[in-house]
């Protein structure tokens, strides 16, 4: 479909050369050229010491991750996986790719060994970027498991060290059409299959500059302070690629969170603008004062319902958050609320301009006709069709909308699971579970918990054999958080004699929500 004309109007703001571009330009080039000097990325990391890169330190180090992947021989449009912490290299790397013309799937830190290999394998990964320590997950034989996988290189390992320096710090980004897959994103799903890779393209940075812009507010003398880690949307699009194409300083902590530490770190660095999640905001809440939030101009929330009472207590302290609504799907924000509009108590705000939003089945539907919306589902085209019905988008979120266009959020139409504002797939953790010796059967629900949304909920039948016991629950969540991801395991296990399920097999997990609330 063709694009809203509207977005023919910000096309100016990126780079692109007779319908060929690289986003890469507009997130450093122009940037490197015109305010060399500017910092473009400050680190602190979990011993405390920090790290800077001005906007051409930035290019040249980027530059060099760009002629390594040549000199390994590794073609523009290959598969580079970046499976490491909030540390330079995952950065670098991730923009190196792009500008070398190639793909890059940024993955979260948190996955262990079953996790990291499934998404290498669907993810027909030619390369994989890690750390000593991460590397520790990948399996032995991961290059019989993962045919494709041609290089392993591991950054804090002397080859890689020698490699990188020996790299020339020029390289002329690679010309790719407007629609060719730049970022593609691992993400969880209760149709189609429970991972698969959502393909976001180069020109979707028009999008995701404008809504950088008109929401977040960027401005280049803005301290940017970004939450997310990178393997999820919001951590490569709104924490590396639109304020970089802003041309603001982007500031990253690599400690996981701890409140006291978040305070001093934006009291330190001046931040003025942070882009987070409600949990995050629930957990400041008992340290944040009202001092702490004096430089901050705008404070914008993501991931999951901004309830009203977080609104609030924020707002006692100066500040009205600007909700913004969007998925890895829609590849940038399609709904929010920012300066100058209107607030409505309760409603996430109104489709962004340039996006066309209708209710179709409770269900928020967009019209496909928006730049960052994604191209595809890597190797799932008929999963990708099935998002489409009648020409419209369908976001399988229940939402409803008044006369004015206000959004008020209901809930996932599926069964995918926000816990911390982080996506699962309660599929996917079934099938871990049942990978243990002890379970016969098994159903994941989310269930509402104060600070994080919603935990993970375990439902297990158990086989013959085995007997319950408080230490096998204790096993069994252990055994999903230490063989496949630490952010998505059940916190709360409950044994049961059998599982609802229709009559074609299917588990029935609406009842066991229902029976949870009870
Ligand atoms: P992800 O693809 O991981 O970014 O997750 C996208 C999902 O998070 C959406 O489909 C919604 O279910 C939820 N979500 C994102 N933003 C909001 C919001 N502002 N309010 C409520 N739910 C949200």
């Amino acid at each position: 479909m063709k694009l809203n004309p509207i977005w023919k109007q910000h096309e100016k703001d990126i780079v692109i050369h007779n319908d060929k571009m690289n986003m890469i330009e507009s997130c450093l080039d122009r940037h490197a050229i015109k305010t060399p000097d500017k910092l473009a990325l400050s680190f602190e990391f979990e011993n405390k010491s920090t790290k800077t890169f001005t906007y051409k330190q930035l290019q040249e180090e980027t530059n060099k991750f760009a002629n390594l992947l040549n000199k390994l021989k590794i073609k523009p449009s290959s598969r580079v996986f970046l499976f490491l912490p909030k540390i330079p290299e995952m950065y670098i790397a991730t923009l190196g790719t792009i500008k070398h013309g190639s793909i890059a799937l940024p993955l979260f830190e948190a996955f262990q060994e079953q996790g990291l290999e499934l998404r290498l394998h669907r993810g027909d990964a030619d390369v994989l970027i890690t750390n000593s320590e991460l590397a520790k997950r990948i399996p032995k034989n991961i290059k019989k498991k993962v045919p494709s996988l041609k290089h392993i290189l591991i950054i804090d390992e002397g080859k890689y060290k020698k490699d990188i320096l020996k790299q020339s710090k020029y390289f002329q980004a690679i010309q790719k059409k407007r629609e060719d897959t730049a970022v593609m994103i691992f993400t969880s799903s209760t149709a189609g299959t429970p991972v698969a890779g959502v393909e976001i393209s180069h020109q979707a940075l028009i999008q995701q500059h404008y809504t950088a812009k008109l929401v977040l507010d960027l401005k280049p003398n803005d301290n940017y302070f970004c939450t997310a880690h990178p393997g999820w949307v919001t951590g490569t699009v709104y924490g590396i690629l639109a304020p970089l194409s802003i041309g603001c300083s982007i500031y990253i902590l690599e400690a996981h969170f701890d409140a006291k530490n978040w305070i001093k770190f934006i009291n330190k660095n001046k931040i003025s603008v942070i882009y987070t999640a409600p949990t995050a905001l629930r957990m400041l809440k008992p340290e944040i004062k009202k001092q702490d939030l004096n430089g901050i101009r705008n404070i914008c929330s993501v991931g999951e319902a901004l309830t009203k009472a977080v609104f609030d207590f924020y707002k006692t302290l100066g500040i009205e958050i600007n909700d913004t609504y969007w998925q890895t799907e829609t590849g940038a924000m399609v709904i929010a609320t920012w300066k100058g509009l209107k607030k409505k108590y309760g409603s996430m705000g109104k489709a962004i301009p340039g996006i066309t939003v209708k209710i179709i089945d409770d269900t928020i539907s967009l019209k496909p006709d928006f730049p960052a919306l994604m191209t595809n589902i890597y190797k799932h085209e008929k999963m990708h069709k099935d998002y489409f019905k009648n020409n419209w988008f369908r976001t399988n979120d229940a939402a409803t909308i008044d006369k004015e266009g206000y959004l008020f959020f209901i809930g996932r139409k599926d069964d995918i699971i926000k816990t911390s504002g982080e996506r699962v797939s309660p599929i996917e953790i079934e099938s871990i579970l049942m990978k243990h010796k002890s379970v016969k059967e098994s159903a994941v629900i989310g269930i509402a918990d104060e600070i994080r949304g919603a935990i993970l909920k375990a439902f297990i039948v158990l086989n013959k054999n085995f007997k319950e016991s408080e230490e096998l629950k204790q096993k069994l969540s252990l055994f999903v958080k230490e063989n496949y991801a630490g952010h998505a395991y059940p916190k709360t296990i409950q044994f049961v004699e059998s599982i609802p399920k229709t009559n074609s097999g299917k588990i029935i997990r609406m009842k066991l929500r229902e029976l949870e609330k009870k």
